[in-house]
């Protein structure tokens, strides 16, 4: 359990095959800042002559706002991204998430939890740690099966136990930020893989989705960056290949944090994409791109994007 785990191997794109995803989660419309990311996945894609793929992520079924997914779809046609298949619909994948769970239970690296939020805080409170401001707690092994487990306590979450020797850091490169690593025992702890509310863990969902549609290379918000070693850990474990990663820079709201719903970012306004495009494309460092068209546009940011991150 507590072996090295390596991942500075270049995986994912072998022989030039390349299939990229977009992976909104339907709570609202596309913002400036998830345009970013949209916009990027499908220029890395095209620039390789791969595949783009769209996923709604819709495992959190009560954050999704329904038609939230059609009009994602709608906006991101306005911008001409078009996907090269119909989206999957993670709410509609629960058996695939389910066998992914026996297999890491089986494996014994999954276990149950009974632990609730204030149990956490409590035992945190205990080790003298508090809750970083825009961080979870992180999970202090307190029902971990080698800890005697439930202790009669009923099961809630399932989590994965997580290698915590000191050198057990998950290394990475990722294709902007260069190398990354990370020591998840103490980053993140034993992480939720299905959730006390019986969902599906985000972390969990995106590993065996990705590796079911053959993703070879995703590039999303820099905001999701250090997911990136747990969806490593469980690529690993559950023997599933690991992509190529590429994070984009964040857009920043006034306040200087990420543009997203919680801080009044307003859903993209599409009576001029191309104005939308250029603001995109200068985010992603493609400087201000002008056209007449939305494929003109798109042609030219194509090009831009082929010179800078083909050979990276
Ligand atoms: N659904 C996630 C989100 O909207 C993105 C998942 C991913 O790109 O890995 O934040």
């Amino acid at each position: 359990m507590s072996a090295r785990v390596d991942t500075s191997r270049d995986v994912g794109r072998g022989n030039g095959h390349y299939i990229g995803r977009f992976a909104p989660s339907p709570t609202g419309p596309l913002h400036a800042g998830s345009l970013v990311a949209a916009l990027a996945s499908w220029l890395d894609a095209r620039a390789h002559g791969g595949t783009w793929l769209v996923r709604i992520e819709d495992v959190d079924l009560p954050r999704c706002v329904p038609g939230a997914d059609q009009l994602i779809l709608q906006q991101l046609a306005t911008c001409g991204l078009i996907p090269d298949a119909p989206p999957v619909y993670q709410s509609q994948r629960g058996a695939l998430y389910q066998n992914a769970l026996d297999q890491l239970v089986a494996s014994g690296h999954a276990y149950p939890c009974g632990c609730t939020r204030a149990d956490i805080a409590q035992a945190n409170a205990a080790l003298g740690l508090i809750k970083p401001r825009h961080g979870d707690l992180v999970y202090p092994g307190t029902c971990r099966p080698d800890r005697g487990g439930l202790q009669g306590k009923p099961a809630r979450a399932w989590r994965l136990q997580v290698p915590d020797a000191p050198a057990d850091l998950i290394h990475w490169q990722d294709r902007r930020l260069g190398p990354q690593s990370q020591h998840m025992a103490t980053a993140v702890g034993d992480f939720v893989i299905k959730r006390a509310d019986g969902l599906w863990a985000y972390q969990l969902a995106v590993v065996v989705d990705d590796a079911a549609q053959g993703i070879t290379d995703i590039v999303r918000g820099a905001d999701l960056c250090d997911n990136t070693p747990r969806q490593i850990l469980l690529q690993q474990w559950l023997g599933l290949p690991t992509p190529r990663y590429l994070h984009t820079p964040l857009v920043l709201g006034d306040n200087g944090e990420k543009l997203s719903k919680q801080n009044g970012a307003t859903p993209l306004a599409l009576q001029a994409p191309i104005d939308t495009l250029e603001t995109a494309g200068v985010a992603l460092g493609l400087g201000a791109i002008k056209a007449g068209s939305v494929p003109d546009w798109l042609t030219r940011a194509l090009e831009q994007w082929r010179s800078r991150w083909l050979s990276k």
